[in-house]
Parts: C-alpha cells; sequence; structure tokens
C-alpha cells in the first residue's frame, strides 16, 4: 500500500523489489541499466563491517559488473543534470519575482506530504523531476538513440537510500509514452542483500569506474545525498551563471550540518538571496506555515524528508536515528567533493554534450517535456 511506499524511515515493511531485478538479468531480450544514488556510496561498506562514510564507489561498479548488468551509471551523472535545470528556474523565477519561494523537489515524500496537506501551495515547488526519474528519461531517449534499441526494451535499475523513490517510480506522469522513466527501485538494503546471495566477497572487490556517458559527475552532484546539498550545488551554478565571475569560496558552510533548518543570505550582483533548508517533515512543515502566513521571504528552500537528507534515508543500513552515523556519512560525501576535480555541475563536459547533442537550451521546450513534471491536489490525511 501507499503508507508503506511513503514512509520516510522504513518503520513498516517495504516491498520487495529484489527477484524483479533477477529476472530482468535473467531475460536476454532486455538491456539492463543501473543508476547508483549519491547517499549509497557512503553507507553501503555498513552492511560489510566497514565505517560510516567510507567511500566504497569503486567498489560498487565491480560488484554491479559482476551482478551483469549492461550499463552502470550513476545517479550523480543526474543529479547535475537536476542542478541546471533547477538553477535556470530559480533565476528565472527571481529574475520574474513569480512563484517564490522555490521549493526542491528531489524527495519524493516530501512531494505527496505537500499535495496532501498543503495543496493551495502547488505552484511553488520546482517542476524539476528528480535526478534518478531525469536519468530514466533520459536513457530511454538519448541514451537509446545512442544505443540504437528500443526503450520498451530497456530496463532501468535505480539503487536508492530511499523507499519513497519505489512509490514514485510508479507515479503515471514519470513517464513518456506509457514507458516508464524508471522501472525498478532497490534500496540499499537490498543491493546488500543481492550481493550476498550472488556470494560476492565485497571487501575484496577492486575499484571500477562507472560507464559513459552517463557516469561522469562533479562534486556539486555528490553533496545532493545529504541535507543542504542540493541548494549548496544549484547556488554554485546560479553564482557564477548570474554574476559571469567564478565562485571563489564554493564551500556553503552555513548549509552543512545536520540541524534541521538552516539558513543563510548570500548576495549575487546586488541581490540578497535568502534561502533554507529542512530536513524532517516537522521542520518542512513549520516553513511552509511560514510561507503560507506570508512570514517568509525566502527565494529558494531546500526540503528532504529525512532527518540528515538521503544519508538518513529508509533504505539505508539500519541507523536508528544516530546522529553520529548519518553525519559521518555526510562527512564521506564532502569528501567525495573535495577530492573532484570539477565540483559545479556546468561544468560537467558530458552534460554540456547532452544540451548540444538532444536537449538544446537548458530550462527550454524538450528539456521541459522530459525532464520536468506537475503536482497534483490530494485530499488531506
Ligand atoms: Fe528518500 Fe532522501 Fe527523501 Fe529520505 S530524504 S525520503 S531518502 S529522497
Amino acid at each position: 500500500g501507499q503508507c508503506i511506499a511513503v514512509c520516510p524511515t522504513a518503520a513498516l515493511t517495504e516491498v520487495n523489489n529484489i527477484s524483479k531485478v533477477w529476472d530482468a538479468l535473467n531475460d536476454d531480450k532486455k538491456t539492463v541499466i543501473v543508476q547508483v544514488a549519491p547517499a549509497i556510496r557512503v553507507s553501503l561498506g555498513e552492511e560489510f563491517g566497514m565505517q560510516p562514510g567510507e567511500i566504497v564507489t569503486g567498489k560498487i561498479v565491480s560488484a554491479l559488473k559482476i551482478l551483469g548488468f549492461d550499463k552502470i551509471f550513476d545517479t550523480d551523472f543526474a543529479a547535475d543534470l537536476t542542478i541546471i535545470e533547477e538553477a535556470s528556474e530559480l533565476i528565472y523565477r527571481i529574475k520574474n519575482n513569480t512563484k517564490l519561494p522555490m521549493l526542491t523537489s528531489c524527495c519524493p515524500a516530501w512531494i505527496k506530504f505537500f499535495e496532501h496537506q498543503f495543496p493551495d501551495l502547488l505552484d511553488i515547488p520546482s517542476t524539476c523531476k528528480s535526478p534518478h526519474e531525469m536519468f530514466g528519461a533520459i536513457a530511454k531517449t538519448y541514451l537509446a538513440q545512442k544505443m540504437n534499441i528500443d526503450p520498451k526494451n530497456m530496463v532501468i535499475v535505480s539503487i536508492m537510500p530511499c523507499v519513497a523513490k519505489k512509490y514514485e517510480a510508479t507515479r503515471p506522469e514519470l513517464s513518456n509514452k506509457n514507458i516508464r522513466d524508471v522501472d525498478i527501485v532497490i534500496t540499499t538494503r537490498e543491493f546488500a542483500k543481492m550481493i550476498r546471495e550472488a556470494g560476492i566477497d565485497f571487501n575484496s572487490l577492486k575499484d571500477n569506474n562507472f560507464d559513459n556517458p552517463l557516469g561522469e559527475s562533479t562534486g556539486a552532484s555528490v553533496i545532493f545525498g545529504t541535507t543542504g546539498g542540493v541548494l549548496e550545488a544549484a547556488l554554485r551554478t546560479a553564482y557564477e551563471w548570474i554574476t559571469n565571475k567564478p565562485l571563489e569560496n564554493i564551500e556553503f558552510n552555513k548549509l552543512r550540518g545536520i540541524n534541521g533548518i538552516k539558513e543563510a543570505t548570500i548576495k549575487i550582483n546586488n541581490i540578497n538571496i535568502n534561502v533554507a533548508v529542512a530536513s524532517g517533515l516537522g521542520n518542512a512543515r513549520k516553513i511552509l506555515e511560514d510561507i503560507k502566513s506570508g512570514r517568509s521571504n525566502y527565494h529558494a528552500i531546500e526540503i528532504m524528508a529525512c532527518p540528515g537528507g538521503c544519508v538518513g534515508g529508509g533504505g539505508q543500513p539500519y541507523h536508528h536515528g544516530n546522529l553520529e552515523i548519518i553525519s559521518k556519512r555526510a562527512e564521506g560525501l564532502y569528501k567525495e567533493d573535495r577530492s573532484k576535480k570539477l565540483r559545479k555541475s556546468h561544468e560537467n563536459p558530458y552534460i554540456q554534450k547532452l544540451y548540444k547533442e538532444f536537449l538544446g537550451e537548458p530550462y527550454g521546450e524538450k528539456a521541459h517535456e522530459i525532464l520536468h513534471t506537475h503536482y497534483f491536489k490530494r485530499k488531506k490525511i
């Protein structure tokens, strides 16, 4: 049922999708493509005795190769893409002074929450699909063309820190001509189970690299997995696009840390951009009540249902709300960001190529058709 799927804390039994993935991998007619969310790479190791925050990206790719996936890609690529669209949307709304504050839209538990609880505010969330949905939409159009395969024979598997992503993938509007953007979602814990079922000795795996073109990413996309990261990534790009100058200090420390609500004012040219970050639905509710009553003067707000963001997600290795574990995972992501040569989404050469070869203008007509979505008024529950 839906209440199971949207439960961000996984307190209820989750739907098990492992057998669906094995079936797809055993079907010769299908090209099975997998993507891995940012928050997985700093938590999966815990299932195999490692410390929270230990970065196991290279081992993840090796495990997926052994499991038999045809292409192994990174949701981080699509997080960079999300930033291009979301930063463009934010600049458009600020310039036109419309639909402010813009709310982030990558957390499906949060989207479902506001559709039920704040249906009169439905025009302010960003219309961007979440990164793994953008990934699926690009894979089944751009990549399908490049690989010369029928999107009907493609199976997109998302490995997510999240139980609500299973429900999100079934939303009818997240599809193109009745072909779903994403076919199967499994959680970090289910992925660990598959690795064990296949008898893979995870700890002894060598590092391997994601495939291209949808495997390349910048540091900005890595931090999507923690509270504050989406907004920080969007600001890195929005700043440079508005000012035409390089942003020197790209780490927005005020947006970091596991506090439930964080705020900052960023001066871009002569405009003071007020931003806020909330994690946990109780904190989200407070912020939305302020917007509704007109007490808010924010331009952009990031909201994640899970305290600490996706590193603390309901599909992750059990953390029982332990903030130390969640913080260590977040630290792992910031470390990965610092280790990247490119740390701003608009610098990703594969994203630049995607717009040039296929999408056209950021936030343009084709981008809207493939990468954006809409929301529904739902009954208050
Ligand atoms: Fe899923 Fe992340 Fe939202 Fe939690 S914060 S419900 S893990 S998208």
